[in-house]
Protein backbone atom coordinates (compact mmCIF):
# COMPACT_ATOMS: atom_id res chain seq x y z
CA UNK A 1 0.00 0.00 0.00
CA UNK A 2 1.20 3.39 -0.84
CA UNK A 3 2.52 5.70 2.39
CA UNK A 4 -0.33 8.10 3.10
CA UNK A 5 0.47 11.85 2.96
CA UNK A 6 2.33 14.00 5.05
CA UNK A 7 -0.89 16.40 5.69
CA UNK A 8 -2.32 13.08 7.49
CA UNK A 9 0.99 13.08 9.60
CA UNK A 10 0.24 16.52 10.73
CA UNK A 11 -3.25 15.88 12.34
CA UNK A 12 -2.66 15.34 16.50
CA UNK A 13 -2.70 11.88 17.48
CA UNK A 14 -6.79 12.04 18.08
CA UNK A 15 -6.72 11.33 22.55
CA UNK A 16 -10.13 10.94 22.01
CA UNK A 17 -9.34 7.13 20.53
CA UNK A 18 -6.81 6.25 23.52
CA UNK A 19 -9.62 7.06 25.68
CA UNK A 20 -12.56 4.96 23.87
CA UNK A 21 -9.89 2.58 24.39
CA UNK A 22 -9.62 2.81 28.49
CA UNK A 23 -13.49 2.70 28.39
CA UNK A 24 -13.64 -0.04 26.56
CA UNK A 25 -11.10 -2.44 28.38
CA UNK A 26 -13.09 -1.36 31.76
CA UNK A 27 -15.85 -2.13 30.60
CA UNK A 28 -14.42 -5.48 29.10
CA UNK A 29 -13.57 -6.18 33.23
CA UNK A 30 -17.32 -5.83 33.62
CA UNK A 31 -17.46 -2.06 34.96
CA UNK A 32 -20.71 -0.30 34.01
CA UNK A 33 -18.88 2.93 33.33
CA UNK A 34 -20.74 6.05 33.78
CA UNK A 35 -19.26 8.98 31.26
CA UNK A 36 -19.73 12.20 31.84
CA UNK A 37 -17.74 12.46 28.55
CA UNK A 38 -19.99 12.34 25.88
CA UNK A 39 -21.11 16.10 24.68
CA UNK A 40 -23.83 14.32 22.57
CA UNK A 41 -27.56 15.41 23.78
CA UNK A 42 -29.47 12.13 25.39
CA UNK A 43 -32.45 13.03 24.88
CA UNK A 44 -34.85 12.91 21.74
CA UNK A 45 -35.43 15.27 18.52
CA UNK A 46 -38.90 16.59 19.38
CA UNK A 47 -41.58 14.68 17.55
CA UNK A 48 -43.26 17.08 14.85
CA UNK A 49 -39.44 17.12 13.69
CA UNK A 50 -39.01 13.22 13.55
CA UNK A 51 -42.80 13.69 11.53
CA UNK A 52 -41.58 16.71 9.03
CA UNK A 53 -38.94 13.93 8.35
CA UNK A 54 -41.20 11.07 7.38
CA UNK A 55 -43.49 13.28 5.71
CA UNK A 56 -40.64 14.88 3.55
CA UNK A 57 -39.13 11.48 3.20
CA UNK A 58 -42.01 9.96 0.94
CA UNK A 59 -42.00 13.25 -1.49
CA UNK A 60 -40.21 11.47 -4.31
CA UNK A 61 -38.95 15.08 -5.33
CA UNK A 62 -36.58 14.84 -2.27
CA UNK A 63 -35.06 11.84 -3.24
CA UNK A 64 -32.69 13.93 -5.92
CA UNK A 65 -29.90 16.22 -5.34
CA UNK A 66 -30.22 19.23 -3.74
CA UNK A 67 -29.27 22.41 -3.90
CA UNK A 68 -25.40 22.99 -2.60
CA UNK A 69 -26.44 25.91 -1.10
CA UNK A 70 -29.55 24.58 0.53
CA UNK A 71 -33.00 24.63 -0.26
CA UNK A 72 -34.37 28.63 -0.63
CA UNK A 73 -36.82 27.54 2.06
CA UNK A 74 -34.39 26.42 4.19
CA UNK A 75 -32.16 30.02 3.63
CA UNK A 76 -35.34 31.68 4.59
CA UNK A 77 -36.23 30.02 7.72
CA UNK A 78 -32.51 30.75 8.96
CA UNK A 79 -32.66 34.33 8.27
CA UNK A 80 -36.28 34.71 9.77
CA UNK A 81 -34.65 32.94 13.13
CA UNK A 82 -32.19 35.21 13.09
CA UNK A 83 -34.00 38.39 12.75
CA UNK A 84 -37.03 36.90 15.60
CA UNK A 85 -33.72 35.82 18.37
CA UNK A 86 -31.37 38.04 17.45
CA UNK A 87 -32.58 40.82 15.75
CA UNK A 88 -30.00 40.23 12.70
CA UNK A 89 -30.83 41.27 9.38
CA UNK A 90 -30.02 38.53 6.77
CA UNK A 91 -30.26 38.34 3.32
CA UNK A 92 -31.43 34.30 2.63
CA UNK A 93 -30.14 34.53 -0.99
CA UNK A 94 -26.60 35.63 -0.90
CA UNK A 95 -25.62 35.75 3.37
CA UNK A 96 -26.73 32.04 4.16
CA UNK A 97 -25.18 28.83 3.65
CA UNK A 98 -26.49 25.22 4.64
CA UNK A 99 -23.91 22.96 5.62
CA UNK A 100 -24.23 19.29 6.61
CA UNK A 101 -23.72 19.88 9.88
CA UNK A 102 -21.43 23.08 11.10
CA UNK A 103 -18.41 20.99 11.76
CA UNK A 104 -18.31 20.45 7.97
CA UNK A 105 -18.48 24.31 7.17
CA UNK A 106 -15.64 24.95 10.37
CA UNK A 107 -13.33 22.41 8.56
CA UNK A 108 -13.55 23.53 5.08
CA UNK A 109 -13.49 27.52 5.75
CA UNK A 110 -9.77 26.89 6.08
CA UNK A 111 -9.56 25.48 2.26
CA UNK A 112 -10.93 28.76 1.51
CA UNK A 113 -8.96 31.38 2.92
CA UNK A 114 -5.60 30.03 4.20
CA UNK A 115 -2.25 29.04 1.94
CA UNK A 116 0.40 27.13 3.30
CA UNK A 117 2.10 29.07 5.82
CA UNK A 118 -0.40 31.15 6.70
CA UNK A 119 -1.69 30.97 10.39
CA UNK A 120 -4.74 31.03 12.29
CA UNK A 121 -5.69 31.87 15.55
CA UNK A 122 -7.68 29.23 16.98
CA UNK A 123 -8.62 28.87 20.93
CA UNK A 124 -6.76 26.34 23.04
CA UNK A 125 -8.53 25.05 24.96
CA UNK A 126 -11.09 24.71 21.93
CA UNK A 127 -12.92 22.34 19.68
CA UNK A 128 -10.27 20.50 18.02
CA UNK A 129 -11.82 21.31 14.04
CA UNK A 130 -10.68 24.74 14.00
CA UNK A 131 -6.97 23.66 14.48
CA UNK A 132 -7.77 20.38 12.37
CA UNK A 133 -9.27 22.39 9.00
CA UNK A 134 -6.04 24.98 9.80
CA UNK A 135 -3.62 22.34 9.41
CA UNK A 136 -5.03 20.05 6.57
CA UNK A 137 -4.92 23.57 4.60
CA UNK A 138 -1.05 23.71 5.39
CA UNK A 139 -1.71 26.53 8.13
CA UNK A 140 -0.32 26.90 11.92
CA UNK A 141 -2.63 27.36 14.74
CA UNK A 142 -1.51 29.98 16.54
CA UNK A 143 -2.97 29.17 20.00
CA UNK A 144 -4.78 31.74 22.01
CA UNK A 145 -4.85 30.81 25.65
CA UNK A 146 -8.57 30.36 27.89
CA UNK A 147 -7.47 31.12 31.19
CA UNK A 148 -9.65 31.81 34.10
CA UNK A 149 -8.24 35.02 34.89
CA UNK A 150 -10.17 36.21 31.78
CA UNK A 151 -13.03 34.28 32.31
CA UNK A 152 -11.86 32.41 29.05
CA UNK A 153 -11.54 35.13 26.94
CA UNK A 154 -8.73 35.16 24.67
CA UNK A 155 -6.45 38.59 25.12
CA UNK A 156 -6.06 39.70 21.72
CA UNK A 157 -3.93 42.56 22.49
CA UNK A 158 -1.41 39.69 23.73
CA UNK A 159 -1.48 38.66 20.42
CA UNK A 160 2.00 39.46 18.55
CA UNK A 161 1.61 42.16 15.60
CA UNK A 162 4.01 39.97 13.40
CA UNK A 163 1.76 37.13 14.17
CA UNK A 164 -1.74 38.98 13.25
CA UNK A 165 -0.55 39.96 9.99
CA UNK A 166 0.04 36.74 8.94
CA UNK A 167 -3.26 35.73 10.29
CA UNK A 168 -6.09 34.74 7.95
CA UNK A 169 -8.80 33.58 10.34
CA UNK A 170 -9.48 34.42 14.03
CA UNK A 171 -11.87 31.28 15.60
CA UNK A 172 -13.99 32.45 18.36
CA UNK A 173 -16.75 30.06 20.10
CA UNK A 174 -19.38 31.68 22.89
CA UNK A 175 -21.16 29.91 25.11
CA UNK A 176 -17.91 28.18 24.93
CA UNK A 177 -16.88 24.08 24.63
CA UNK A 178 -15.36 23.28 26.90
CA UNK A 179 -15.17 25.84 29.66
CA UNK A 180 -18.96 26.95 29.32
CA UNK A 181 -17.76 30.27 29.33
CA UNK A 182 -19.76 32.98 27.68
CA UNK A 183 -18.75 36.32 25.77
CA UNK A 184 -20.30 39.83 26.07
CA UNK A 185 -21.14 41.83 23.02
CA UNK A 186 -18.36 44.08 24.52
CA UNK A 187 -15.95 41.26 23.88
CA UNK A 188 -17.31 40.47 19.90
CA UNK A 189 -16.82 44.75 19.27
CA UNK A 190 -13.15 44.36 20.78
CA UNK A 191 -12.90 41.33 18.03
CA UNK A 192 -14.70 43.19 14.89
CA UNK A 193 -11.87 46.20 16.03
CA UNK A 194 -9.28 43.83 15.94
CA UNK A 195 -10.11 42.04 12.34
CA UNK A 196 -10.45 44.98 11.14
CA UNK A 197 -7.21 46.40 12.19
CA UNK A 198 -5.33 43.28 10.56
CA UNK A 199 -7.40 42.22 7.75
CA UNK A 200 -8.79 39.25 9.54
CA UNK A 201 -12.08 36.89 8.84
CA UNK A 202 -13.97 35.91 12.09
CA UNK A 203 -15.41 32.56 12.15
CA UNK A 204 -17.94 32.74 15.30
CA UNK A 205 -18.89 29.20 16.46
CA UNK A 206 -22.47 29.93 18.10
CA UNK A 207 -23.30 25.80 18.60
CA UNK A 208 -24.75 26.32 21.80
CA UNK A 209 -26.71 29.93 22.03
CA UNK A 210 -29.75 28.03 22.52
CA UNK A 211 -28.43 26.04 25.73
CA UNK A 212 -29.09 28.35 28.35
CA UNK A 213 -29.67 28.72 32.05
CA UNK A 214 -31.23 31.47 34.18
CA UNK A 215 -32.57 33.28 32.16
CA UNK A 216 -29.36 34.14 30.08
CA UNK A 217 -29.52 35.01 26.49
CA UNK A 218 -26.55 34.21 24.41
CA UNK A 219 -25.71 37.40 21.86
CA UNK A 220 -25.29 36.57 18.26
CA UNK A 221 -21.54 37.57 16.87
CA UNK A 222 -23.80 39.11 14.18
CA UNK A 223 -25.37 41.64 16.59
CA UNK A 224 -22.13 43.56 16.60
CA UNK A 225 -22.04 46.46 14.58
CA UNK A 226 -19.59 45.72 11.95
CA UNK A 227 -19.62 41.80 12.39
CA UNK A 228 -20.78 41.34 8.55
CA UNK A 229 -17.71 42.88 7.66
CA UNK A 230 -15.51 41.08 8.45
CA UNK A 231 -16.92 38.07 9.83
CA UNK A 232 -19.67 35.21 9.54
CA UNK A 233 -20.84 32.86 12.24
CA UNK A 234 -21.27 29.05 12.33
CA UNK A 235 -24.72 27.40 13.55
CA UNK A 236 -26.15 24.44 13.84
CA UNK A 237 -29.67 22.43 15.15
CA UNK A 238 -27.41 19.55 16.90
CA UNK A 239 -27.65 21.15 20.17
CA UNK A 240 -30.61 23.86 19.57
CA UNK A 241 -32.70 20.81 19.08
CA UNK A 242 -31.03 17.34 19.76
CA UNK A 243 -30.21 17.03 16.29
CA UNK A 244 -26.85 15.77 16.09
CA UNK A 245 -27.21 12.53 14.24
CA UNK A 246 -28.93 14.41 11.30
CA UNK A 247 -26.32 16.49 9.83
CA UNK A 248 -27.87 20.28 9.40
CA UNK A 249 -26.20 23.79 9.73
CA UNK A 250 -25.38 26.33 8.10
CA UNK A 251 -23.25 29.40 8.03
CA UNK A 252 -24.29 33.64 8.02
CA UNK A 253 -22.82 36.71 7.43
CA UNK A 254 -20.14 38.58 5.37
CA UNK A 255 -21.03 37.63 1.89
CA UNK A 256 -17.68 36.88 0.18
CA UNK A 257 -17.20 34.45 2.61
CA UNK A 258 -20.39 32.54 2.19
CA UNK A 259 -19.66 32.99 -1.28
CA UNK A 260 -15.96 31.22 -1.26
CA UNK A 261 -17.20 28.56 0.99
CA UNK A 262 -20.18 28.01 -1.48
CA UNK A 263 -17.58 27.82 -4.68
CA UNK A 264 -15.11 25.36 -2.52
CA UNK A 265 -18.35 23.19 -1.53
CA UNK A 266 -19.65 22.62 -4.28
CA UNK A 267 -16.50 20.60 -5.31
CA UNK A 268 -17.06 18.20 -2.34
CA UNK A 269 -20.17 17.59 -1.06
CA UNK A 270 -23.44 17.91 -3.22
CA UNK A 271 -25.69 19.29 -0.38
CA UNK A 272 -28.06 18.25 2.48
CA UNK A 273 -30.93 15.58 2.01
CA UNK A 274 -33.88 17.84 1.27
CA UNK A 275 -36.24 15.96 3.80
CA UNK A 276 -33.76 16.88 6.49
CA UNK A 277 -34.04 20.20 5.67
CA UNK A 278 -37.48 20.23 5.72
CA UNK A 279 -37.51 18.79 9.18
CA UNK A 280 -35.42 21.70 9.72
CA UNK A 281 -37.48 24.59 8.78
CA UNK A 282 -39.95 23.19 11.27
CA UNK A 283 -37.56 23.39 14.21
CA UNK A 284 -36.67 26.58 13.08
CA UNK A 285 -40.48 27.72 12.47
CA UNK A 286 -41.71 26.35 16.29
CA UNK A 287 -42.43 27.99 18.84
CA UNK A 288 -39.20 28.06 21.72
CA UNK A 289 -41.47 25.90 23.60
CA UNK A 290 -40.56 22.67 21.76
CA UNK A 291 -37.03 22.55 23.89
CA UNK A 292 -38.15 23.54 27.00
CA UNK A 293 -38.44 19.91 28.83
CA UNK A 294 -34.84 19.16 27.15
CA UNK A 295 -33.57 22.88 29.06
CA UNK A 296 -35.71 21.44 31.90
CA UNK A 297 -33.56 18.40 32.40
CA UNK A 298 -30.37 20.01 31.46
CA UNK A 299 -31.37 22.91 34.33
CA UNK A 300 -31.97 20.19 37.06
CA UNK A 301 -28.52 18.13 36.24
CA UNK A 302 -26.74 21.23 36.23
CA UNK A 303 -27.61 21.62 39.56
CA UNK A 304 -27.27 18.77 40.84
CA UNK A 305 -23.75 18.38 39.27
CA UNK A 306 -22.81 21.78 40.58
CA UNK A 307 -24.23 20.68 44.38
CA UNK A 308 -22.44 16.93 43.85
CA UNK A 309 -19.31 18.75 43.02
CA UNK A 310 -19.46 21.41 45.99
CA UNK A 311 -19.85 18.31 48.38
CA UNK A 312 -16.97 16.99 46.83
CA UNK A 313 -14.77 20.24 47.55
CA UNK A 314 -14.71 21.90 43.93
CA UNK A 315 -14.86 25.47 43.35
CA UNK A 316 -17.24 24.98 40.80
CA UNK A 317 -19.99 27.67 39.39
CA UNK A 318 -22.82 26.01 37.05
CA UNK A 319 -22.29 27.21 33.63
CA UNK A 320 -24.92 30.24 32.33
CA UNK A 321 -24.87 28.16 29.21
CA UNK A 322 -23.61 25.16 27.12
CA UNK A 323 -23.28 21.40 28.43
CA UNK A 324 -19.82 21.71 29.84
CA UNK A 325 -18.50 21.99 33.44
CA UNK A 326 -14.72 22.51 33.26
CA UNK A 327 -13.08 22.03 36.26
CA UNK A 328 -9.71 22.17 38.08
CA UNK A 329 -7.48 18.75 38.19
CA UNK A 330 -6.48 18.51 41.98
CA UNK A 331 -3.07 18.74 42.62
CA UNK A 332 -0.85 16.47 41.78
CA UNK A 333 -2.08 15.13 38.92
CA UNK A 334 -2.14 15.74 35.42
CA UNK A 335 -5.90 16.07 33.62
CA UNK A 336 -4.97 12.63 32.39
CA UNK A 337 -3.52 10.83 35.33
CA UNK A 338 -6.54 12.13 37.22
CA UNK A 339 -9.32 10.93 34.79
CA UNK A 340 -7.41 7.20 34.55
CA UNK A 341 -7.34 7.28 38.51
CA UNK A 342 -11.55 8.05 38.44
CA UNK A 343 -12.41 5.87 35.87
CA UNK A 344 -10.00 3.18 37.94
CA UNK A 345 -11.74 3.80 41.30
CA UNK A 346 -15.12 4.74 40.64
CA UNK A 347 -15.97 3.19 37.71
CA UNK A 348 -16.72 7.17 36.25
CA UNK A 349 -15.09 8.46 33.25
CA UNK A 350 -14.42 12.53 32.63
CA UNK A 351 -12.67 13.61 30.35
CA UNK A 352 -8.97 14.73 30.46
CA UNK A 353 -8.87 18.93 29.70
CA UNK A 354 -5.57 18.64 27.53
CA UNK A 355 -8.06 16.79 25.07
CA UNK A 356 -8.97 20.25 24.17
CA UNK A 357 -5.00 21.61 23.74
CA UNK A 358 -1.84 22.58 25.78
CA UNK A 359 -3.66 25.13 27.88
CA UNK A 360 -6.60 22.76 28.99
CA UNK A 361 -4.43 20.88 31.04
CA UNK A 362 -4.89 21.11 34.72
CA UNK A 363 -8.99 21.04 34.19
CA UNK A 364 -11.66 18.38 33.37
CA UNK A 365 -14.43 18.41 31.42
CA UNK A 366 -17.92 16.82 32.14
CA UNK A 367 -20.82 16.93 30.45
CA UNK A 368 -24.69 16.78 31.34
CA UNK A 369 -25.67 15.15 28.47
CA UNK A 370 -26.38 11.87 30.46
CA UNK A 371 -29.76 10.69 32.16
CA UNK A 372 -30.46 11.91 35.54
CA UNK A 373 -29.97 9.25 37.37
CA UNK A 374 -26.97 8.37 35.82
CA UNK A 375 -25.64 11.26 36.58
CA UNK A 376 -26.62 10.72 40.64
CA UNK A 377 -24.89 7.84 40.07
CA UNK A 378 -21.87 9.12 38.92
CA UNK A 379 -21.58 11.59 41.82
CA UNK A 380 -22.33 8.90 44.48
CA UNK A 381 -19.73 6.57 43.09
CA UNK A 382 -17.18 9.66 43.23
CA UNK A 383 -18.18 10.30 46.79
CA UNK A 384 -17.53 6.37 47.80
CA UNK A 385 -14.25 6.24 46.26
CA UNK A 386 -13.44 9.52 47.95
CA UNK A 387 -12.72 11.04 44.52
CA UNK A 388 -12.55 14.95 46.02
CA UNK A 389 -10.78 18.19 45.39
CA UNK A 390 -7.80 19.10 47.29
C1 LIG B 1 -21.27 20.19 18.89
C2 LIG B 1 -20.47 21.32 18.39
C3 LIG B 1 -20.68 21.81 17.10
C4 LIG B 1 -21.79 21.27 16.26
O1 LIG B 1 -21.36 20.47 15.26
P1 LIG B 1 -22.39 19.96 14.18
O2 LIG B 1 -21.46 19.55 13.10
O3 LIG B 1 -23.27 21.10 13.77
O4 LIG B 1 -23.14 18.82 14.77
C5 LIG B 1 -19.92 22.87 16.66
N1 LIG B 1 -19.03 23.47 17.48
C6 LIG B 1 -18.84 23.06 18.72
C7 LIG B 1 -17.89 23.80 19.59
C8 LIG B 1 -19.54 21.96 19.22
O5 LIG B 1 -19.32 21.55 20.48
Amino acid sequence: MTETAERLHRLPRYLFAEIDRQIAAARARGVDVISFGIGDPDLPTPAPVVDALEQAAREPENHRYPSYEGMPAFRRAVAQWYARRFGVELDADTEIIALIGSKEGIAHISWCFVDPGDMNLVPDPGYPVYAAGTLLAGGTAYPLPLLPERGFLPDLQAVPAEVARKAKILFLNYPNNPTGAVASLEFFQEAVAFARKYDILICHDAAYTEVAFDGYRAPSFLQTPGAKDVGIEFHSLSKTYNMTGWRLGWAAGNRDAIEALGRLKTNVDSGVFQAIQYAGIQALQAPPELMSATLQAYDERRRLLAEGLRRLGWPVQAPRASIYFWIPVPHGYTSTEFSSLVLDKAGVFLTPGIGYGEHGEGYMRLSITLPTQRLREGLKRLEEAGIRYA
